[in-house]
């Protein structure tokens, strides 16, 4: 059977910064912590490589943003990638977005509007849309599943008004309702790609979304925070255990993702195994 060995892994759905801190003032980590704790996550099963965003989306953004690309800048070879968020209510978003792509250097931005309070295709994401796009950068945007905020239909409505972006849908697996709707997004939005976060167990139908539209739709991603509030990242599992040919799993694992973000070509698998990786902290006690 294979393994996740077998192949370079590039999660493209990892937060920094605590899952609590999506229900509460959460834990503080440091950056340190932070990428201490989420590579020995990462070496315990496979994963070389994260591109990272914000968790706290909807409370000091400013200090999320830093705080993400301080947790790159600590090992860019295990994170080649940032995102940064802007809330699109917010006035001083355009020149904080400014700031992600120019001196932070990210590679692109994420939304999760639920945390804004907002419709993901709120009025104000236009301007910032029409930035993405003229920058030739993607939109990471979640489409969690029972979030109506969130709703996929509004994604259809920004990636028909932008159909020069690339759309990232974040989590959108995340129900056996919603993966059914998927394949019917696929094939009206090429401008569309789509990432496997809280997939369900059951009922996903990978295999039949990548045999009618294509591996190279499909992102690698776990929907990791600096503690992991799972156990085994569950998609990583799922689809080794596929059908799905090696050639596919090299393009959903890590090929789709070095292509729209511009990585370079397939670095080797690397032996990341480190002292610190090798303490046993806990894998997560959270069941979010
Ligand atoms: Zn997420």
């Amino acid at each position: 059977m294979r393994s996740a060995r077998d192949f370079e892994i590039i999660d493209i759905h990892q937060h920094c910064g605590g899952a609590d801190a999506m229900f509460g003032p959460g834990k503080a980590f440091t950056a340190e912590d932070d990428v201490r704790i989420r590579t020995g996550n990462m070496d315990r099963h496979g994963i070389d490589r994260a591109i990272l965003l914000p968790s706290s989306m909807d409370r000091d953004i400013v200090a999320a943003n830093d705080f993400t690309a301080a947790c790159r800048d600590l090992l860019p070879d295990r994170f080649p990638a940032c995102l940064g968020t802007v809330d699109p209510t917010d006035r001083g978003a355009p020149a904080e977005m400014d700031r992600c792509l120019g001196k932070l250097g990210m590679k692109g931005m994420a939304w999760h509007h639920r945390f804004n309070g907002v419709v993901l295709d709120h009025p104000g994401m236009k301007p910032l849309l029409a930035r993405l796009q003229e920058a030739k950068l993607p939109a990471f945007i979640h489409i969690i599943a029972g979030s109506t905020l969130e709703s996929p239909w509004r994604l259809e409505n920004l990636a028909d008004d932008f159909p020069d972006v690339t759309f990232v849908a974040l989590d959108a697996f995340s129900s056996s309702d919603q993966a059914m709707w998927m394949p019917r997004i696929a094939r009206t939005h090429p401008n569309m790609l789509f990432d496997t976060g809280v997939m369900t167990s059951v009922g996903h139908g990978l295999s039949r979304f990548v045999k009618r539209y294509g591996a190279n739709r499909l992102l690698l991603g776990t929907d990791c925070y600096s503690e992991p509030a799972y156990h085994t990242p569950f998609p990583v599992t799922e689809l080794l255990a596929s059908p799905l040919a090696d050639a596919d799993l090299r393009l959903i694992f890590a090929g789709n993702i070095r292509r729209l973000l511009g990585l370079g070509d397939g670095a080797p698998k690397a032996e990341f195994q480190s002292a610190e990786s090798a303490n046993e902290h806990s894998a997560g006690d959270s069941d979010r």
